[in-house]
Formats: structure tokens, C-alpha cells, sequence
């Protein structure tokens, strides 16, 4: 089963998507080219502000491309994908936003007792609220 990574789960907002759409679709035309050694992509998501592509592999041009796209999203929205004025920061955890996006995201009230037994979310909060708050 040769993996298609335009039908795979992407964990971020939908901003980045023309970014990894671009991969994907090389990815894709690559593996269906050389069934025998493909490209696997084990996740695609924001972490600590920035699009993170887990593959394995890749020959270079595809390792570029992926490089071009994940270097991208620090210059782009992850919300709405503007590349004005583009900023990744927020108190306590970290998104690459608009100050329009920006604007729209409340800071969560983090208490200890959260961070002490959620500590791993706190810089992965409101991307699910990001991607369905962008589909409709
Ligand atoms: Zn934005």
C-alpha cells in the first residue's frame, strides 16, 4: 500500500495547506512513479509554531522541497496563510499568525495544576479550533 499524502490527515491550519500541498502532490506523482522505494510520511503538523513534515526516504529535491515548505511556514499564517507582518509568539505557546489572526486568538488561562499534568499541549492548543474555524 504506497501511502497518499494528499488524502493524509494534515494537523494544522488551513493556511499552511497550500504549502503541503505542493509537497504532497510531488510526493505523490514520486511514489507513483517508484512504487518500489517511496516516500514515506509518517505525520504532517504545527509544532512549536512550525510545520513539521516526518518523512523518510526522500531523495534530495523532495528533501528540498520539503525544506522550502517547512522554512515557508514561518513566514506564513498558519490561520489564513497572509505573509504580512507574520509573527510567531503568544504567551505560553507558540503560533505563526497575522496580527489579524493574531487578534482573534485568546490567550488560555493556564493554571499550574494544567501545566503540570498537560505539559505537552500547551504549545499545540487551538489548531483543531484553527482548522475547523477555517472550513466553514
Ligand atoms: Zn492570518
Amino acid at each position: 500500500m504506497i501511502q497518499i499524502v494528499s488524502e493524509m490527515p494534515w494537523e494544522c491550519g488551513k493556511g499552511w495547506w497550500p504549502l503541503i500541498e505542493k509537497v504532497a502532490a510531488a510526493i505523490d506523482t514520486f511514489n507513483a512513479a517508484h512504487p518500489e522505494t517511496p516516500v514515506e510520511v509518517s505525520q504532517i503538523k504545527q509544532k512549536f509554531g512550525g510545520l513539521r513534515i516526518y518523512h523518510y526516504n526522500a531523495p534530495e529535491d523532495l528533501r528540498l522541497l520539503i525544506d522550502e515548505a517547512v522554512a515557508a511556514s514561518w513566514h506564513t499564517c498558519e490561520k489564513c496563510g497572509s505573509t504580512t507582518d507574520v509573527t510567531t509568539n503568544l504567551e505560553g505557546y507558540r503560533l505563526t499568525l497575522c496580527p489579524d489572526c493574531r487578534k482573534e486568538i485568546k490567550p488560555r488561562v493556564i493554571t499550574k495544576r494544567k501545566i503540570t499534568r498537560h505539559h505537552h499541549e500547551k504549545d499545540n492548543v487551538n489548531i483543531n479550533e484553527l482548522g475547523q474555524a477555517s472550513v466553514s
